[in-house]
């Protein structure tokens, strides 16, 4: 594993800030066309040097190069080219229908950037959530300063060059450093702060910025139940939640973090999950190159303790040498157990049973609002039931993670697992004011609004009754 990176950036924060503010007032970062050159170029940078982000994110935890494709760099160019393609027309004055009470006029909403925009980022998917927020408040004419995460060095110094190479820091700056260098980045004033990470630093970042009313976007976490009913296709089910719970060694905001399966399906589901593990990593897990690590030793003793006392049905060895913790099952673990208190973050999958819908709904509502929430089901009205019943920022029936692969919807959470949305369209709007312009005609200046009043009152109602 790389090392972490310093606390402090070695940079002037206020300095960099200042003449961020500058060359956002000269109006550079609003001509259109050279947002969409600059976005092709940072393409063709990222497309240039793929190789080199696998490398990155094998030194950071072992990702496997065929996840990093998968899950980072493809989804960035994917969103790139969309970005590029769409932009021109994202950014005109979309006109809207005008309304009876003003006319006569043509009504638009102009998308117009917010200035100075801040990107956190955790450590978990660096690349991609780094450059993907990045994207959209390019796209939108912002400038940006990101921070990715001190976790991840190797990706984090990668992505600092890239942006080098295609944006002044006056522009886009990747500013390196660890808490210390969050905290001194939240005590100066932004346009908008674009945080992705835990609730608990989604919480101090909510307050820092708060004093100044600087929107945001909050990304973070939760514990993303994954039901599964009796009329599921147990075997699929299996390969599926196995591919999305230990992709990234099970370090991913939205992978299920329990099942709650149909007591009468649980050892049949089991059993396939231990089939699937088996045919994903081999028998020997730990030589498999398809495995990541967990990041860090820190978060690795975590998830160690969370076995602790735990009944486990598969998996459950650790090694500290190179933080491997096995793909693991847990057997019903207690409510007021930590791996069923906190998120887990990692390769530990408990699994919880239920007799009837009164028993899924005292888990669930047991937890405040998770980032995502699975039912596998062909009974389509239980899932729909579900589907509709539950808050949770978005999800998938009949899989898992993968309501993330489509720009068209926006992803995020609800309640503490976050809010805001964003990814294609979506992005770019979170990143611009929309202003509302009535623009009036002045061949006609209807007098029904003004005062005196007197007499007006019934042709008021009969009008506005018309709207
Ligand atoms: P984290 O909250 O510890 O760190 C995220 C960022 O915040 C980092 O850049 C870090 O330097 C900074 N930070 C940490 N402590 C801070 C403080 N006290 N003040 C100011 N800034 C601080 O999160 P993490 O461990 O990097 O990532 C894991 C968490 O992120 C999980 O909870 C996961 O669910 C969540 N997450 C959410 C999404 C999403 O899209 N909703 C995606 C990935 C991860």
């Amino acid at each position: 594993m790389a090392e972490e990176i310093e606390n402090i950036a070695a940079v002037d924060i206020p300095q960099l800030l200042s003449a961020q503010n500058a060359f956002f007032e000269t109006g550079k970062t609003l001509d259109v066309a050279e947002r969409i050159s600059k976005l092709k170029t940072l393409k063709k940078v990222i497309e240039s040097r793929e190789k080199e982000i696998a490398a990155a994110l094998f030194a950071d935890f072992r990702k496997p190069e065929f996840e990093t494709y998968a899950t980072e760099t493809a989804l960035i160019l994917s969103e790139l080219k969309y970005t590029i393609r769409k932009l021109k027309k994202w950014a005109k004055p979309q006109k809207v229908k005008s309304t009876f009470l003003n006319f006569p006029s043509k009504d638009y909403m102009y998308s117009q950037p917010y200035g100075k925009v801040l990107v956190l980022a955790p450590w978990n998917y660096p690349f991609q959530l780094s450059v993907s927020p990045a994207i959209g408040a390019l796209a939108a004419g912002n400038t940006v300063v990101i921070k990715p995460s001190e976790y991840a060095p190797a990706t984090s110094q990668l992505t600092k060059e890239i942006f080098a190479e295609v944006y002044p820091e006056v522009h886009c700056a990747v500013i390196m450093g660890g808490v210390e260098t969050s905290e001194e980045l939240l005590k100066q004033k932004w346009d908008y702060v674009f945080f992705t990470g835990s609730v608990p630093v989604g919480r101090i970042v909510a307050k820092a910025i708060a004093p100044n009313l600087t929107p945001s976007t909050l990304e973070l976490g939760g514990k993303n139940p994954c039901i599964i009913h009796d009329s599921a296709k147990i075997s699929l089910a299996a390969k599926r939640i196995v591919w999305g719970k230990f992709i990234n060694a099970g370090q991913t905001c939205i992978s299920p973090d329990y099942i709650l399966i149909d007591k009468r399906k649980k050892t049949e589901f089991t059993e396939a999950v231990k089939k699937e593990i088996k045919a994903a990593f081999g028998e020997e897990i730990k030589k498999s190159p398809d495995y990541a690590r967990i990041i860090n030793k820190k978060n690795f003793e975590r998830l160690q303790a969370m076995l602790e006392g735990q009944t486990i049905i598969t998996g459950g060895e650790t090694a500290p040498v190179d933080n491997y913790i096995a793909p693991t099952l847990l057997n019903e673990p207690s409510l007021e157990s930590t791996v069923m208190q906190d998120e887990i973050f990692g390769p530990i999958l408990p699994v919880l049973t239920y007799s009837d819908e009164t028993e899924i709904e005292k888990i669930i509502s047991h937890y405040p609002d998770p980032l995502a929430l699975y039912v596998f089901a062909e009974d389509k009205d239980f899932s729909e039931k579900i589907l509709q019943k539950y808050h949770f920022g978005g999800g998938a029936t009949n899989d898992v993670v993968i309501h993330i692969a489509n720009k068209n919807l926006p992803f995020g959470g609800v309640g503490s697992s976050g809010y805001g949305g964003y990814h294609g369209k979506f992005s770019f709007d979170t990143f611009t004011h929309k202003k509302s312009i009535s623009k009036r005609a002045t061949w006609i200046d209807i007098p029904l609004r003004y005062a005196p009043y007197a007499g007006k009152l019934p042709l008021i109602k009969k009008v506005m009754k018309r709207l």
